[in-house]
């Protein structure tokens, strides 16, 4: 069974990044199904275009993508989606038309990415918006994934859009800020695959933000379920949803990496340590892991079976509970 390995927007600002991706995906001994989110920043550059309709703004992103894509030599696949863009600038403001707007950055960055594997000389498959989903704009549900057969057997390179879906009427759709991982395993689960790599810039799921937490590490090995209540919890800026499809498939694991880190291997599986990630909640700190219950005991307020509030700041909760294991997961 192909992996699905999605390449996230942070890893594709410039025509080198395109190439290293494309290189990166090539090293697969199958040829993955690649889903791809917009070049970094580009979706709110699409959101602020949507409401400002400002000439300056499309030109901005028009040049983005443009000069990306004549470095690569891939300038004509590209020109025709700015087109489409430019005449976008006329529409009205509807719901829909704000995941129509937002729906280009996936659309160029996966073109771009088709392109250049070609060019590279790697067989590649472009799939733009195959999961089909209901028309909540905005916050979409995946319905069903369309091409799923050809996408499990298929022998080239797929490269799938993140983050955007079609409804019923195939109109674009969004399925939320930061969606990408989401659909990508959504597809895994409905294609059955074993395996989805969350490629970021970050080395893997830490056990807090660093920028908070000095100490914090990459945790090597986490639950399934804590991974859940960490996404719920707003740890690593995750989809809420993003590993939902995960817990529906039961047998598919999900690695968060970079291109270099070993990363954090996520399964159905219980490891230790007992406290894993510390978010900031409020004025005090959401404390995830499998013995989370027990911060009850501490005076911890539960907010489900793996995730306890804790009138403490993050700093002081991860000193107290994840520090002292941090030796093991090194
Ligand atoms: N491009 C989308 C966003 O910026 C989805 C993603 O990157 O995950 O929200
Ligand atoms: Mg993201």
């Amino acid at each position: 069974m192909r992996p699905v390995v999605k390449i996230g927007g942070s890893l594709l600002r410039s025509a080198d990044d395109f190439i290293r991706a494309a290189k990166f995906l090539a090293s697969y001994e199958r040829p993955p199904i690649a889903v791809v989110s917009a070049v970094k920043g580009v979706t709110d550059m699409l959101l602020e275009l949507y409401k400002t309709r400002s000439y300056l703004m499309f030109e901005e992103v028009a040049h983005r993508h443009i000069s990306i894509a004549r470095a690569l030599g891939v300038e004509d696949e590209v020109a025709p989606l700015l087109r489409e863009l430019e005449a976008a600038l006329q529409l009205p403001k509807e719901p829909w038309a704000v995941d129509y707007f937002a729906s280009f950055g996936e659309r160029l960055s996966a073109t771009i990415l088709a392109s250049v594997a070609r060019r590279m000389g790697i067989a590649a498959k472009l799939y733009i918006a195959p999961i089909v989903t209901d028309s909540s704009f905005g916050n979409a549900t995946p319905i069903r994934l369309d091409y799923a057969d050809e996408l499990r057997e298929g022998d080239v390179l797929a490269v799938v859009t993140g983050f955007i879906g079609r409804d019923r009427e195939g109109r674009f759709t969004t399925v939320g800020r930061g969606g990408s991982d989401y659909t990508a395993t959504y597809i895994g689960k409905e294609i059955g695959a074993r395996k989805v790599f969350l490629i970021t810039d970050a080395p893997g799921v830490m056990t807090a933000d660093p920028r908070e937490v000095e100490e914090a590490e990459v945790l090597p090995l986490m639950s399934i379920y804590e991974a859940v209540a960490a996404a719920q919890a707003g740890a690593k800026n995750f989809h809420p949803r993003t590993f939902q499809p995960v817990l529906e498939a039961g047998n598919m694991a999900v690695e968060v990496r970079s291109y270099h880190s070993r990363g954090t291997l996520i399964g159905h599986i219980y490891p230790p340590p007992p406290y894993k990630v510390v978010t900031r909640c409020g004025q005090g700190s959401c404390v995830v892991g499998l013995a989370a219950e027990e911060l009850t005991k501490l005076g911890g307020v539960s907010l489900g079976r793996y995730t306890c509030r804790l009138d403490i700041p993050p700093r002081q909760a991860h000193e107290l509970l994840v520090k002292p294991y941090i030796k093991y997961i090194k």
